[in-house]
């Protein structure tokens, strides 16, 4: 079966991880200071890299301070993960509908959503397409909440030159195999505001703090918990992988644009499809090609495109209608434009080792189901 998303692992990835294998230190050592060092380059912010991007968004919104009575408004359009991290503190999710063209939150219904007990506002750059942070802002602004972007499809975007990690106060990546590069496991959250890097660091090592002692006196050893944490730590054995991973960032970033852009092409005209767009302010990592099936054919393509050997993707199921959310009262019909979208979606193979040929076998097997 052709993966809808794969790792790409190199001979220098594999020297990387040996050396890291046979240092000192496999984990909490010098290779995951070093790669988070790397990836504030990328993300044009300090980051704490974590075990995953699940991870990295509950390590988020502790930093951001969710907890019981709070209101965290995110998109269904997305992981359930996003919606998750904030629920397990005792917030209340609020789903805000998304803009039918891009699929990413609707800035318009979050203001709609807000409420004096909004804590956070929490965006997905869907596909790799930074949402609208700028406007996000704007709405949040009069309610204090904190903007949280989870970028798990899209580290290495740019929105009018500004790097995804610099945009909302808090920014989560995942390093899973089918993202843009990989640590195997593993995550990072980026901020902007060194508090919040400072909480990130001890929630994330158990809590521990090594410095403003509510008890100064008791020596060398010393270390304090002023508030429960988790060890969510990232082995340098992975940090190692994930440096060795970012120098191909750029290379990783134009294959994935070329393959986008044969889409584009190959797939114009195609009747029953609608294809993505873009805002042109925009330069992203394109992590997902999520084409629209029309006239009720999607779970027909799907299955004939998987019996043809292509592994093609369905992201998302709207994150309410999971039992555990139906469960707490969440109804069908909420976000009519997430549903929607929800119905007519599917993800073809992207990533960069896709061949040329492999990507005309999946244009072709697609024509011919849809009779072009
Ligand atoms: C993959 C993903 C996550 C979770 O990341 P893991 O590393 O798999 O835990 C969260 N949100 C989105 C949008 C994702 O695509």
């Amino acid at each position: 079966m052709l993966p809808y998303g794969r790792q790409s692992i190199d001979a220098a990835d594999v020297e990387a991880v040996v050396a890291a294998l046979g240092s000192d230190w496999l984990t909490t050592g010098p290779r995951v200071a070093g790669f988070e060092a790397d990836l504030e380059k990328v993300a044009g912010a300090p980051c704490v890299t974590v075990t995953n991007g699940t991870t990295a968004l509950h390590a988020a919104y502790a930093a951001a301070g969710v907890t019981r009575g709070d209101e965290v408004v995110t998109t269904p359009m997305t992981f359930v993960a996003t919606a998750s991290g904030a629920a397990m503190l005792g917030a209340k999710v609020i789903f805000a509908d998304i803009e039918d063209e891009s699929a990413n939150i609707d800035p318009a219904a979050v203001e709609a959503a807000l409420t004096e007990r909004t804590r956070v506002i929490a965006a997905v750059d869907y596909a790799g397409v930074p949402a609208d942070y700028d406007r996000l802002r704007k709405v949040g602004e009069s309610s204090g909440a904190l903007i949280l972007g989870d970028a798990a499809h899209s580290i290495g975007s740019l929105d009018r030159g500004r790097p995804v990690g610099s945009l909302a106060d808090l920014t989560t990546f995942s390093f899973f195999p089918t993202k843009n590069f990989t640590t195997g496991e593993g995550g990072a959250v980026a901020s902007i505001r060194p508090e919040l890097v400072t909480r990130l660091r001890a929630f994330r090592t158990v809590g521990v703090v090594r410095e403003d002692f509510r008890n100064p006196d008791e020596g060398a050893w010393w270390y304090e918990v002023p508030e429960f944490g988790l060890n969510y730590r990232l082995p340098d054995v992975l940090a190692a992988l994930g440096s060795a991973q970012l120098r191909r960032l750029g290379a990783f970033k134009e294959r994935r644009r070329q393959l986008s852009a044969r889409y584009d092409e190959l797939l114009a005209g195609v009747p029953g499809l609608r294809l993505p767009t873009q805002r042109p302010e925009v330069d992203p990592m394109r992590h997902l090609y999520p084409v629209r099936v029309l006239d009720g054919r999607r779970r027909e393509v799907f299955d004939r495109m998987r019996e043809a050997g292509i592994g093609v993707q369905v992201n998302y199921i709207p994150v309410y209608w999971h039992p555990v959310f139906e469960d707490l009262g969440y109804r069908r019909g909420m976000c009519p434009n997430a549903e929607a979208f929800y119905a007519e979606e599917l993800s073809l193979p992207l990533f960069a080792d896709l061949s040329d040929d492999d990507q005309d076998r999946v244009v072709e097997t697609l024509r011919g189901i849809l009779g072009s």
